[in-house]
């Protein structure tokens, strides 16, 4: 059964070649590529980190190498940069770096990245685990929620699911136990950069995403074509040459600007990608460098935009048009 979920899942990818003429006739930002962005315009950017086992989901064992260099580096990162930051947290790690995580809280916001980095949705062609169950779901929101309170932390307001995985029962135990924000939309499949409510107007529930560009790129793989949303994340920031981000940032104010909503970007990175891992070829891109790397590029922004750092909770005030006016 397992095997059939993830073959379906697989054919209903919408990166899939054959998907390919409705994402061009789609095209999102052809008709938009004429709003002019003035000089210095204001700018939001939420730097979000998701505190998870090394390697996410990808990980063979729950090892937690890089976690507490990064929570140690974070308080001195912000005053250099002026920042204020987004800490999504595995449930059962709170209670081991309550200490660090009580230090950032007063200028950060501490959120909530699952329990175990398990799947909070339906299954995925291109991920090992399986979906857990409506209770166990339950069960492991009410564990995390014991864990901060435990730990004397404030009570998480925004979410967001490992893997960029979550369903409807998941956005709905979400609203019940009072969180505000989730960024758990798949922005590999090309969500737009735009907050939405997914369970209708009426809820409280605010979807941030992660940025992604609004059209795909085309990738050759296998002779064959395939549609790639580029995503604001540390893999993607690591290879983009400085020309290509500040393109890929316009290509998104430009679309933000014309459907309405306030030009804003939400990073996404790990601190395992802020570490070195010389056996392990597929992480090479991860560096300590990469403290650097992302200042510069929010250098470059701060040159062109007036730029504004957020904490998501507040990002999703500032993106309520139900707050506007
Ligand atoms: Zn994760």
């Amino acid at each position: 059964m397992i095997f059939l979920a993830r073959l379906s899942d697989l054919l209903s990818d919408p990166r899939m070649p054959y998907f390919i003429p409705c994402v061009k006739l789609k095209q999102r930002s052809k008709a938009l590529s004429n709003v002019d962005i003035p000089d210095k315009s204001p700018l939001l950017i939420a730097l979000t980190f998701d505190v998870e086992y090394d390697f996410g989901s990808s990980a063979r064992e729950a090892s937690l190498d890089a976690v507490e260099p990064f929570l140690q580096q974070l308080p001195a990162l912000a005053e250099e940069w002026q920042a204020a930051f987004t800490l999504f947290v595995q449930g059962d790690i709170v209670e081991r770096f309550t200490q660090l995580l009580l230090n950032l809280q007063p200028r950060h916001e501490i959120g909530l990245h699952g329990y175990a980095h398990e799947l909070w949705g339906k299954v995925k062609w291109f991920l090992p685990k399986k979906p857990i169950s409506y209770d166990t779901k339950k069960m492991l929101l009410e564990e995390s929620l014991k864990a901060f309170s435990t730990s004397h932390l404030a009570m998480p307001v925004s979410f967001r699911a490992p893997d960029l995985v979550a369903d409807t029962d998941t956005l709905q135990l979400l609203e019940e136990q009072g969180f505000l924000v989730d960024s758990s939309a798949p922005s590999y499949y090309g969500i737009p950069p735009l907050p939405a409510r997914p369970l209708g107007t009426t809820s409280a529930l605010l979807s941030i995403p992660i940025t992604a560009a609004p059209d795909p790129r085309i990738r050759t793989r296998y002779f064959l074509p395939f549609a790639a949303y580029e995503v604001f994340n540390m893999a993607w920031l690591a290879t983009a040459s400085d020309h290509q981000f500040l393109n890929y940032v316009n290509e998104v104010l430009s679309f933000q600007m014309s459907a309405g909503t306030k030009p804003h970007l939400v990073f996404m990175a790990h601190p395992w990608e802020f570490k070195e891992w010389t056996e392990k070829k597929r992480y090479d891109y991860c560096s300590r460098d990469n403290y650097e790397l992302l200042h510069r590029k929010l250098q470059l922004l701060k040159e062109r935009y007036q730029l504004k750092y957020v904490c998501l909770k507040e990002l999703a005030q500032l993106l309520d048009s139900k707050q506007d006016g």
